[in-house]
């Protein structure tokens, strides 16, 4: 019998607030990726940043998936428990003085020629200098003018030259939280991800995380970006624009809304049907061709 590749997804959602259609529709596509291919599905509490967790909602998250129906495998992994692990990474990368501490403050930053001003572009001022000892600073990574390239499953060929398009990115921040660039390649390393379905407004971040994972020598993931859920202005529906928490006394009208936002057409007869039945449905029939180079989709 020939062996199926064994496939292990994930859901890495941030516990800054209750889920909102937006992410429950990443959700539910990666699970649909997974299920669909008799794959597992990991969930993953990205709370490092912890200035913007909000209490309480990493279980809000929890049980709003329990309720929708999204079952995940084994235990869930919270990255607030990895600490040591991320050090133990970064020092390997100082070790081979792939790191540097940068001082520079956002302010100084913004006040650079217009050339070099361009947003999230850091030009290497602190690259060759010494840090003056004890003084707070972040940590980046020397990135270089190699294109970085992949095969997205539904955005196709992505390039970009780091370089250029990112200038070194930070992996730790200045008040000493691992920048999430560096705890997601090694999360998803740890979890033997071998694929990746999430927004596609991480699309931009995804070659720094391959160019991490080049450096540490590990292999890289498969990546599924589905579009992300905007409103009428285009703007990413999220909890910055007040989108609202899912409404967990009808999930079957959710997911039947959300499939249709996915494009897979749900027959109108399964409209009543409890959730349970739908995703059956929808694991049977899980297309996601119709995506297929569409970065937003509006409600
Ligand atoms: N935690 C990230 C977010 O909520 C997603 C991380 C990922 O899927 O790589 O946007
Ligand atoms: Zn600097």
């Amino acid at each position: 019998m020939p062996v199926k590749q064994t496939y292990i997804g994930r859901f890495a959602p941030s516990p800054t607030g209750p889920l909102h259609l937006g992410s429950l529709y990443t959700a539910l596509a990666g699970f649909l990726q997974a299920r669909s291919q008799q794959g597992q599905w990991l969930l993953r509490i990205d709370d490092l940043d912890t200035p913007r967790n909000i209490k309480g909602a990493a279980d809000t998250i929890l049980k709003t998936l329990e309720i929708f129906g999204l079952h995940w495998d084994g235990n869930v992994y919270y990255q607030s428990h990895k600490r040591e692990e991320y050090e133990a990474i970064l020092n390997e990368l100082k070790n081979n003085e792939r790191v540097y501490p940068c001082t520079c403050s956002r302010k100084e930053l913004s006040h650079l020629p217009a050339k070099q001003a361009l947003p999230d572009i850091y030009p290497g001022i602190c690259r060759d200098k010494q840090a003056p000892a004890g003084a707070p600073h972040a940590l980046r990574v020397k990135t270089d003018h190699c294109i970085i390239s992949f095969q997205d499953d539904l955005q196709g060929l992505i390039s970009a030259n780091l370089a250029e398009r990112h200038g070194d990115f930070i992996l730790k921040r200045k008040d000493r939280i691992i920048a999430y660039q560096l705890a997601v390649v090694i999360d998803d390393h740890r979890q033997n991800i071998t694929h990746v379905v999430r927004g596609s407004d991480l699309l931009d971040s995804t070659p720094k995380q391959i160019f991490l994972q080049q450096q540490l020598e590990w292999p890289a993931p498969g990546y599924m970006h589905v579009p992300i859920l905007v409103d009428r202005q285009g703007y990413k529906l999220s909890k910055q624009t007040f989108a609202q928490a899912v409404d967990l006394k009808t999930p079957h009208q959710v997911i039947f809304q959300l499939l249709s936002l996915l494009k897979q057409k749900p027959p109108a007869e399964l409209q009543q049907a409890p959730a349970a039945e739908l995703l059956g449905w929808a694991q049977n029939h899980w297309n996601p061709a119709p995506l297929k180079n569409l970065r937003a989709i509006s409600p």
